[in-house]
């Protein structure tokens, strides 16, 4: 999707499952359960969302997703669904590995860098080897270093070697990645968790990553269990959303199983609503659910 002078492509890397009484924290089952239906093992459907910005001159990569290195025990707990080779990630838009400049991640739980590297002959290497991969100073120093409640999120391999190649930028803060997309520092689901906000030609938008990972997460007090200061989502959720919607941004959801683009408004009761784009947007073969 043409957006100002930059052009905007979904890939979307898998399917996969999560508890869902952890993903809507104290909301209780008889409401998300309206919105996101539970399988028999408590389960909802999520996907994961790469957003690839081509600003003309420069191929951002937002989030490398699950990856591929799963166990089958594992894959078999997430229902692991992969949609991409992690060979040829990019291929549902014509692109190889290597046509990519810079990957952002928000954060480093194992559903956004478990695709940052990939295993070639027994050894790990990045996925996207000419890319710097951008990571928030204060989040990779959590995941090197992860306490009992935060550990379970972390892979150490889905990042160390990234330090170990010399491919990782680590920002300390806001940044303006490349002119017109800027990392910046939310908290809320880790204490460095960034959002990707980008403007060309007057229009902007915003990947919300996981303060605001699906459509059925826009009322700000619909945070995950899985959020380490969930008092901190609720508010930064509150002034994007307000700010997304009078200025008609293009808002973008990491883990939405629909089509995860589109525009929200704010009603005059305070209520915030998403009305998805047109799924001919996504100009993909990958399958969108509605
Ligand atoms: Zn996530």
């Amino acid at each position: 999707m043409q957006f100002g002078e930059f052009r905007l492509s979904v890939i979307r890397e898998c399917n996969f499952r999560l508890d869902g009484g952890a993903m809507f924290g104290v909301v209780p089952k008889t409401l998300w359960s309206q919105v996101s239906p539970a399988d028999e093992l408590n389960r909802i459907q999520l996907s994961c969302n790469l957003l690839l910005i081509d600003t003309g001159s420069k191929k951002v990569l937002v989030e490398t997703g699950m990856g591929s290195r799963w166990e089958k025990r594992e894959a078999e707990r997430y229902e692991v669904e992969m949609l991409v080779d992690d060979s040829n990630v990019l291929s549902s838009v014509g692109l190889s590995n290597d046509d990519v400049d810079a990957v952002i991640i928000s954060h480093l739980h194992f559903d956004h860098a478990g695709g940052a590297c990939r295993m070639v002959d027994g050894k790990l290497v990045p996925t996207f080897p000419k890319a710097k991969y951008y990571v928030q100073k204060g989040e990779l120093d959590l995941a090197r270093n992860p306490n009992a409640r935060a550990k379970g999120s972390y892979r150490q391999d889905d990042f160390m070697p990234l330090i170990e190649h010399g491919v990782i930028a680590v920002i300390d803060g806001d940044k303006e990645i490349v002119p017109g997309v800027f990392a910046k520092v939310t908290g809320g689901h880790t204490s460095h968790h960034q959002v990707i906000y980008f403007e060309s030609a007057g229009n902007k938008g915003v990947y919300f990553a996981d303060i605001i990972p699906t459509k059925s997460h826009l009322s700000p007090p619909w945070v995950m269990g899985y959020d380490h200061f969930p008092l901190a989502s609720c508010d930064v959720k509150s002034q994007w959303l307000t700010q997304a919607a009078k200025e008609k941004w293009l808002v973008v959801f990491d883990h939405e199983v629909g089509v995860p683009w589109g525009h929200v408004s704010l009603d005059e009761k305070g209520r915030f609503d998403f009305q998805a784009l047109p799924a001919e947007t996504l100009e993909s073969d990958a399958v969108f659910s509605s």
